[in-house]
């Protein structure tokens, strides 16, 4: 059994076909799952009524539900989503004045363990499936419009590869959510296999890598996935990512007080980025973590000397700031959660009404 958020447009005839179904349905299909963006079947009342009902066994829609809403201060909003085996994911949503930013999981908790994240505190539990990574856009995209999306929540994309590209294929599709390749971002701790494949898929999805130390000693400390892919390697795939599909690699550095933040580490990361052609650094602020109290936030003045030295050896750098940290939404601070049976909670945390945003 295929869930129909599973499905790319382009498949849609040939699957209703091998089922005895009418192919030239497929466009209505489409229709009804992303223009009128219905969240069942029944729904679907442009088509006939057996054949809601066959669409219902053959091709049921994810069940997923928001479960709780958490706002911040600053506009950025974040969904807990629920899915049908209990397991939970968080999804934010952040407003900014031309543009509506979706930050997506692809996995329940993640595998790679960085020190510095809450998502990898307590492990994987497992992999999303690709309709269930579509579905956390669903549930978002029934609120208002999104213009971009950034695969920057919980999980290691380029460890569940194959639902998280099928995801974001559907979501890119013309004829399903339609949201541009260019606005799209992955971003990936250093799954090194990842980069020739991705570069092979022709599609201009943007790039991001999780870097945070420049020197394998601090890395394999900081992130244990340098113990399998150390930087040489990772700059390597880097490079040859940029070179075959001539698109810049961003690399983020979350800077961490007294841990990273020397101006040694600065001129070090200059150098190593200068390895890679088209490269750009996004220096980022360390969000206070639970479960790592001895990791602190570094103040302007480091943030603005590490900007200042990574600008004099000709680095294209942006100082970005997390957004939603009084939420437990910024970056680094979604986690797994379990929570009770389903319909427990959700009378008193589910907000029923759909809203759209007002753009700021
Ligand atoms: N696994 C992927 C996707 C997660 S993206 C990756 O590692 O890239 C989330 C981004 O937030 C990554 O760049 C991650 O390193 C960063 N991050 C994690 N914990 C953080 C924290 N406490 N403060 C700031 N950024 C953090």
């Amino acid at each position: 059994m295929r869930k129909a958020w599973s499905i790319l447009p382009d498949e849609w005839k040939a699957v209703l076909q091998e089922r005895g179904l009418r192919p030239f349905r497929a466009d209505q299909i489409l229709h009804c799952l992303y223009r009128d963006w219905i969240s069942t079947w029944d729904d679907a009342t442009t088509l006939p009524k057996e054949l809601r009902e066959q669409l219902k066994t053959d091709f049921p829609l994810t069940v997923a539900e928001v479960v709780e809403v958490s706002q911040s201060s600053d506009g950025t909003e974040k969904l807990l989503v629920r899915f049908e085996d209990g397991n939970t994911v968080e999804t934010v949503l952040i407003p900014a004045k031309d543009r509506f930013t979706q930050c997506i999981s692809t996995q329940v908790g993640c595998g790679m363990g960085c020190a510095f994240c809450a998502s990898g505190a307590n492990g994987v539990v497992r992999s999303l499936t690709a309709d269930e990574i579509v579905a956390e856009y669903m549930l978002a995209r029934r609120r208002g419009e999104i213009t971009n999306m950034v695969v920057m929540g919980m999980g290691e994309p380029f460890a569940n590869y194959d639902e998280t590209m099928r995801a974001l294929k559907l979501i890119n599709a013309g004829k399903g959510p339609n949201l541009g390749a260019r606005h799209i971002t992955l971003s990936t701790c250093g799954v090194v296999p990842g980069f020739a494949r991705l570069a092979s898929e022709g599609i201009q999805f943007e790039l991001s890598v999780s870097l945070h130390a420049p020197t394998d000693e601090l890395r394999s400390e900081l992130m244990p996935v340098n113990k399998r892919w150390p930087l040489d390697e990772l700059l390597r795939a880097c490079a040859e990512y940029t070179k075959a599909t001539k698109r810049i690699i961003t690399f983020e550095y979350t800077v961490i007080k007294g841990v990273n933040d020397s101006r040694e580490m600065a001129e070090t990361l200059a150098r190593v980025v200068k390895r890679v052609p088209m490269a750009k650094v996004n220096l980022i602020p360390l969000s206070p973590v639970d479960h790592r109290p001895d990791f602190k936030t570094p103040d302007d003045k480091t943030m603005l000397m590490f900007l200042d030295v990574l600008m004099r050896a000709k680095v294209q750098t942006m100082l970005r700031r997390s957004r939603g940290k009084d939420a437990n939404a910024a970056c680094g601070q979604l986690r797994a959660r379990s929570l009770p049976p389903r319909g427990i909670r959700r009378a008193a945390t589910l907000n029923p009404q759909p809203s759209t945003f007002s753009p700021q």
